[in-house]
C-alpha cells in the first residue's frame, strides 16, 4: 500500500500509486479547468505533488505548455537567479561486478579497457582539472568490493582535497558510487563529501530487475532505499536521478517526485539535486536498443516540470547533452552543468589511445571549460565556481531555508561573482576575461544589500591582488 513515510521501497514508490497516477493524468489531460488550477498553484512556488505534476506532463494543450515553460523560467530566476554552478566528473575506476545492461562497465564486457587510478594518477588528473579552473568534482566509480572498496574511495577523496596546484583547489567533492551501508555513508560524510548522488535508473521494479540482472545492484529495495541510509549516515544533501530511455518517462517522472516527497516526509528535507541523464552510445551499448528514448521536446518539458514541481531542488545537466539542448533547458530550470568532461578513467591528464577505450558513454558537448564559461556569459548567465554553502554548513534543511527565504541573492550571487573573478584571473582566455569583467561589473548592482555589495567589491579587489577563497 502507498505510504510516502514508509521506509520500504515498494511502499514509498508504490507501483499501484504510479499506475493510478498515470490513469488519473490521462483522464484529466484535457480537463483545462483542473490544469489551470494546478498551474495557479504552481505559481505560488510551493511545488506540486506527483499527481498534479503528472496531469501537467500529460497535458498537450499548446497554450498551457507555453505557460509551464514561462513559469519554469520565472521560478528558475526567482530561486537561482542567472547563476549556473560548474562541475566536472572524475572517473576513478571502471571495474564493476554488476550486469547493468545499459552500461559498458558491466561485468561481461571483456573488451573495454579496465582501469583504476592510483593516488599518483589522481594527483595528475586533479592537477589537470585544477588547471582548467574546476573547483567542484563528482567522483564516479563502478561497484567492485575488491577493486573499489570504500577504503579506496575514501583515500581518493583525501588525495583530491589535499592537492593544491598553483591557485587551484578542489573545494567540494560530490560522490556518485553504488548504494552502500549506513556505516559507509557515515565514512563518506566524515571524509567531507558534498552531495551523495545515486541515480535510480528506473523506478519500475520489474524493469529494474531485468535491466540489472546480476550483481549487488540487482536488489531494487537496497538501491531504492539507499538515500534513507545515506541520510541515516549523516549525509543530508542527496542527489536523485533517472536514466531516461529505460522505461516510460511518465512512469519515471511520477516515481522521481514520489521519491522526493518521501525524503521530505521522512527526513524533513527533499533532494538537493535531481539529474536528468539520457542513455547514450557507449562501448558495447546501442541506445536504440532501448524502446523508451525521449525526444528533445519531451526532455525540455520534463525539465520545466521538475523545476515547477520542486522549486528548491537544483537540477543537473551533464555533457551527455549537446550544446543546443543545454541551451534550451538551462533557461527552464537547470542550476548546475558539467564542462569539459571526460568519462574515461584517466582522461584529463592524458588523452586515451583509441585502442584503449575506458569511457562510460560518449560525450556530446566536447567544448573546453573556457568555451563553456564564455558561452554561458554570452547568453546572460553567471558561471559560478562557488562551493560556499556546504563549507559554511548550509546543507540539508539549512540550505533549503536559505533558498526559500530569498536571501540567496545576498549570498550565492556575490559568491558566484567572486569565484568567477578567480576563474578569470587564473584560467580564462583574454576574450573570456573581457566578457567576464564586464559581466561582474554589471552584476554587482544586483546584490540587494549595500553592505554585502561593498564587502564583495573589496574582496574582488583583493582577488586581483592574489588573495583567494572569499565567501559569504
Ligand atoms: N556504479 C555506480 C552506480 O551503480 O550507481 C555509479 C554510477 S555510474 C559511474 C553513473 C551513471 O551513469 C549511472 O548511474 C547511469 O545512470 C549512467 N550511465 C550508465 N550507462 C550510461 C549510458 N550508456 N549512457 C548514459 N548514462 C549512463
Amino acid at each position: 500500500m502507498y505510504n510516502k513515510a514508509s521506509l520500504k521501497a515498494e511502499e514509498f514508490i508504490s507501483h499501484e500509486e504510479i499506475t493510478a497516477t498515470l490513469a488519473y493524468a490521462e483522464e484529466n489531460k484535457e480537463n483545462l479547468a483542473l490544469i489551470d488550477e494546478i498551474l495557479d498553484k504552481a505559481e505560488l512556488c510551493k511545488g506540486l505533488d506527483h499527481r498534479e505534476a503528472s496531469v501537467l506532463l500529460a497535458c498537450e494543450d499548446p497554450e498551457r505548455i507555453a505557460r509551464m515553460y514561462t513559469m519554469a523560467e520565472k521560478l528558475k530566476k526567482k530561486f537561482y537567479g542567472n547563476r549556473i554552478v560548474m562541475f566536472a566528473p572524475l572517473y576513478l575506476s571502471n571495474y564493476c561486478v554488476n550486469g547493468c545492461v545499459y552500461c559498458p562497465y558491466h561485468l561481461k564486457n571483456t573488451h573495454i579497457a579496465r582501469k583504476k587510478l592510483t593516488q599518483e594518477e589522481i594527483v595528475k588528473e586533479v592537477t589537470a582539472l585544477q588547471d582548467m579552473g574546476h573547483k567542484r568534482l563528482a567522483i564516479e566509480a563502478g561497484e567492485d568490493p575488491v577493486n573499489n572498496p570504500i577504503e579506496y574511495i575514501l583515500e581518493c577523496i583525501k588525495t583530491i582535497y589535499s592537492i593544491k596546484h598553483k591557485n587551484g583547489a578542489i573545494r567540494r567533492v560530490n560522490v556518485n558510487i553504488a548504494a552502500t551501508t549506513v556505516e559507509n555513508y557515515r565514512k563518506l560524510k566524515d571524509a567531507g563529501i558534498g552531495t551523495y548522488i545515486l541515480f535510480q535508473e528506473t523506478y519500475h521494479k520489474e524493469s529494474y530487475e531485468k535491466l540489472h540482472p546480476t550483481g549487488p545492484k540487482h536488489s531494487y529495495a537496497y538501491h531504492t532505499e539507499a538515500m534513507d541510509r545515506a541520510m541515516e549516515g549523516g549525509i543530508d544533501d542527496v542527489g536523485l536521478g533517472v536514466l531516461f530511455g529505460l522505461e516510460l518517462y511518465k512512469y519515471e517522472f511520477a516515481g522521481l517526485l514520489m521519491h522526493a516527497e518521501h525524503l521530505e516526509a521522512v527526513h524533513g528535507v527533499g533532494p538537493h539535486t535531481i539529474s536528468v541523464p539520457r542513455i547514450k552510445r557507449a562501448d558495447d551499448i546501442d541506445p536504440s536498443a532501448f524502446d523508451n528514448g525521449i525526444s528533445d521536446e519531451i526532455f525540455a518539458k520534463l525539465c520545466a516540470l521538475i523545476r515547477i514541481s520542486v522549486p528548491y531542488t537544483g537540477m543537473i545537466i551533464s555533457t551527455r547533452e549537446s550544446k543546443e539542448v543545454r541551451e534550451k533547458v538551462i533557461r527552464l530550470g537547470v542550476s548546475q552543468i558539467s564542462g569539459a568532461s571526460k568519462t574515461s578513467v584517466g582522461g584529463y591528464s592524458e588523452p586515451e589511445p583509441e585502442e584503449e577505450n575506458s569511457e562510460q558513454f560518449d560525450v556530446s558537448d566536447k567544448r573546453t571549460l573556457d568555451e563553456v564559461v564564455r558561452w554561458l556569459m554570452e547568453f546572460g548567465y553567471i558561471p559560478s565556481f562557488c562551493t560556499a554553502c556546504y563549507r559554511e554548513g548550509r546543507t540539508g534543511d539549512r540550505f533549503m531555508s536559505l533558498c526559500k527565504s530569498g536571501q540567496i541573492q545576498n549570498c550565492c550571487h556575490p559568491n558566484a561573482l567572486m569565484t568567477l573573478k578567480e576563474y578569470l584571473m587564473d584560467y580564462a582566455s583574454e576574450e573570456t576575461k573581457k566578457i567576464g569583467e564586464a559581466l561582474i561589473a554589471a552584476e554587482l548592482s544586483n546584490i540587494p544589500k549595500d553592505k554585502v555589495r561593498e564587502v564583495c567589491e573589496d574582496h574582488l579587489k583583493k582577488i586581483e591582488e592574489g588573495i583567494r577563497d572569499f565567501r559569504f
